[in-house]
């Protein structure tokens, strides 16, 4: 089945509204370099678009209705947008769901020492990543700083053009004998991730001169001690805005496009929706899905269960489990993931014909998994084929993948958690190459075409026949 390009169907004012969102992206990608800062923004945008939040209805005891829209932040690290539609809730609603934690090196809670003259940072890194990539380059640091009454300090240290920033040292080529004959796994260590953060002595001082300088630099800024920094979480993400890729910037590369190219258009579909949808719609993006979706705040815990019955009972006259269950069951999801990109360059790992081509529209996964499709969730017939419905009779571009050759590999997504619930979900989302290298490259007509997927999902998709 070949199919043509999406740019090749765009006429003038399509590809005006394709790069207004594309320039929205970017800032909100530059912007949101973390799972917290993106929360931020994404109740920024939801307050903007007249949503309400839900712990301000739940507190006043207000009641829901057809037309209302509410959003839900947990933790500071999860964020929920729904409309409330005509449909009752026991008819399910129609979600999306992404997730806005990416691969990043995370600073220890005991981090901060000297050798020969300089202070570094120890670290941990966060996801699946290939070391080596993230030596050698700027980083910024992100996060919070929680003192013990509580109080906290916000950080972004490394994206304004005067910002300093870190780094990780790497061998220089004329002594790297030795590495360069290790796999590509021991080049770099994880526990040789170790941030360059200050090198200049405190003056008169003999011993950790240059740690206690930094200290110092730390106290005098942020009014924070060494042992405040047991109660941080510092991320350490590549320097610098995402920005076109190409003569023609038909591309993006950016920082965390895994999974915030999907993570943006769905929160835009629910927040720009116009009217009162049939069911009630929803944007869940969830954390932590890069290391098993585990925690408080990733999808294998209760945030979006709990959420969703308080959303029941702001709508009902009295609050039924079994409501709340029927709520779930009834529900489809578009689990809004990356999925690979076909590579040229590493064109044996994929099966073309069933492979994500970057520029073709966005990509559906009936499964996921590895190796004989393990920890898959493997979507219905019956509910793809609503979904070709839904995309072909709103024009949206749409291909079929899988990630990669049957043996290769393969990976998981957010998919199999929701479907816990019995809901029909399926995978959808958009092309990456170089997923999980510190930029990462997404092309803007997949964006365009995963936003126009999302409001066609919201407005149009009804339970699929038994
Ligand atoms: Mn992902
Ligand atoms: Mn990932």
């Amino acid at each position: 089945m070949f199919k043509k390009a999406a740019w090749e169907q765009y006429e003038a004012a399509d590809r005006e509204s394709l790069n207004a969102f594309a320039e929205d992206y970017k800032a909100f990608l530059s912007a949101g370099k973390t799972e917290r800062e993106c929360v931020t923004e994404a109740v920024k945008a939801a307050k903007a678009a007249g949503f309400a939040d839900l712990r301000e209805v739940i507190r006043e005891g207000r009641k829901l209705s057809a037309g209302d829209r509410v959003y839900s932040a947990w933790m500071g690290k999860d964020f929920m947008a729904f409309i409330i539609g005509n449909q009752s809730l026991e008819k399910g609603m129609n979600i999306l769901g992404a997730h806005i934690d990416s691969p990043r090196i995370d600073v220890k809670q005991n981090p901060l020492y000297e050798d020969e003259g300089i202070a570094y940072f120890d670290t941990h890194y966060y996801g699946g990543i290939k070391k080596y990539q993230w030596v050698a380059l700027p980083l910024a640091l992100h996060g919070v700083i929680v003192r013990r009454d509580g109080t906290k300090v916000t950080l972004a240290i490394g994206e304004n053009p005067d910002d300093p920033v870190f780094y990780i040292s790497d061998l220089l080529i004329h002594l790297a004998q030795d590495q360069m004959g290790k796999t590509a796994k021991d080049v770099v260590e994880g526990e040789a991730l170790n941030v360059i953060v200050g090198s200049e002595p405190l003056k008169g001082e003999e011993k950790e001169a240059v740690k206690k300088a930094v200290l110092a630099l730390l106290k005098e800024r942020y009014d924070i001690e060494e042992e405040d920094l047991l109660s941080a979480e510092l991320e350490l993400v590549p320097a610098g805005a995402a920005r076109d890729l190409g003569f023609d910037r038909a591309l993006i590369a950016g920082y965390g496009h895994d999974d915030r190219v999907c993570a943006y258009p769905s929160m835009r579909a629910v927040l720009d929706f116009e009217g009162t949808p049939e069911y009630t719609a929803c944007a869940i993006l969830t954390d932590k899905e890069e290391i098993g979706s585990v925690g408080a705040t990733g999808m294998a815990s209760h945030f979006f269960e709990n959420t969703c019955a308080e959303l029941y009972n702001a709508c009902s006259e009295a609050y039924c489990e079994l409501g709340l269950r029927r709520m779930l069951r009834e529900s489809r999801m578009l689990s809004s993931d990356v999925s690979a990109g076909f590579d040229p360059n590493f064109a044996g790992v994929f099966e073309k014909k069933n492979a994500a081509i970057v520029g073709r529209g966005v990509c559906f996964n009936k499964f996921t998994g590895s190796r004989g499709k393990g920890g898959s969730n493997d979507a219905n017939a019956e509910f793809m084929a609503e979904v070709r419905r839904v995309m072909d009779e709103n024009q949206v571009d749409f291909q079929t993948a899988e990630l990669g050759k049957v043996d290769v590999g393969g990976g998981g997504t957010i998919a199999y958690l929701c479907s816990k619930y019995g809901m029909n979900c399926i995978d959808a989302g958009i092309a990456v190459l170089s997923m999980h290298a510190p930029w990462e490259i997404i092309s803007k007509a997949d964006l365009w075409e995963a936003y126009k997927c999302y409001l066609a999902f919201l407005r149009d998709c009804k339970a699929p026949a038994d």
